[in-house]
């Protein structure tokens, strides 16, 4: 296949699909910056892209909202023509965490709208995408990358609505891996652990004291949204070729507590 691979990273202005995005553009992509409302970001990462040696190519669009869900395809699709690489990365945490029993739907609505219907839909609609574009021949085995969450299988009774999305989001990547791979479409999911981006600011003193004082990370360490984005180019690189629905933790080893 000629020409630069392009990927697709849902939520790349910020932290961990920034991470992604820079990654992906090091190894050699040319990368289609979603995001949802900060097009200042957005245009830095666009810049840091092309500091690389790639082409950028910014699209607002609420994965939430099917309307622009197709628009972030049709931008991708008229503006490079193919695309190698799904990363489902955006999402969101709770405003306010409430305990299980007092929880009430609003947030729990929000939270699925975005971190799950959105990521579900928005997979059919590339995974049709690329089976189309593979068939006429201007991708070879593409990929999808799910960002999900230690959080798919913690029960943090006091983010229910977080917890729930992340273990819906789990099942997604294995549903999509089992349906895809006849079409030679690898899907991995990607569990990271507690990253150091402005999701997890307002807890920071808290963690801190968890991740350096109780091991709460065994590698006594934040985790960097590069941990993240070199996860993602070793299974879009095509290392793990006979692997799918593959979960692949990236965090310091909270899986092992
Ligand atoms: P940030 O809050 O730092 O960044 C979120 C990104 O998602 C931003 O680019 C934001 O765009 C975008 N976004 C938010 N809502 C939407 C939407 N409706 N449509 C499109 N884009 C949207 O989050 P993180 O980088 O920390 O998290 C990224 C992913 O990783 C999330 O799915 C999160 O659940 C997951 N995760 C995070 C962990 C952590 O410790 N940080 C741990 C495990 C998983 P904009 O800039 O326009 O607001």
């Amino acid at each position: 296949m000629s020409g630069r691979p392009v990927a697709v990273v849902t939520g790349g202005s910020r932290g961990i699909g920034r991470g992604v995005v820079l990654a992906l553009a090091g190894a050699g992509y040319d990368v289609v910056v979603n995001y949802a409302s900060n097009a200042d970001a957005a245009a830095e990462v666009g810049k840091e892209v092309e500091a690389r040696g790639g082409r950028a190519h910014l699209v607002r669009a609420d994965v939430s909202r099917a309307d622009d869900r197709r628009h972030l395809v049709d931008e991708t699709t008229a503006a490079f023509g193919r695309i190698d690489l799904l990363v489902s990365n955006a999402g969101v945490a709770p405003s306010v965490r409430a305990d299980l029993l007092e929880a009430g739907e609003e947030s729990f609505d929000r939270l699925v709208d975005i971190n799950l219907k959105g990521p579900y839909f928005l997979i059919q609609l590339v995974a049709n995408t690329m089976v189309a574009q593979q068939a006429a021949g201007r991708v070879e085995r593409p990929k999808i990358v799910v960002i999900s969450s230690i959080s798919a299988y913690t029960a943090s009774v006091n983010r229910g609505d977080y917890c729930v999305t992340k273990a819906g989001l789990a099942m997604t990547a294995q549903l999509y891996a089992a349906r895809l791979a006849e079409h030679g479409i690898n899907v991995y999911e990607i569990r990271p652990g507690i990253v150091e981006t402005d999701m997890t600011g307002p807890v920071k003193a808290r963690y801190d004291d968890l991740i350096f004082n109780q091991g709460l990370t065994p590698i006594r360490r934040w985790g960097q949204p590069d941990d993240v984005g070199r996860a993602v180019v070793a299974v879009a690189t095509d290392l793990l070729p006979f692997s799918t629905g593959q979960v692949i933790d990236v965090d310091g080893g909270f899986h092992l507590r």
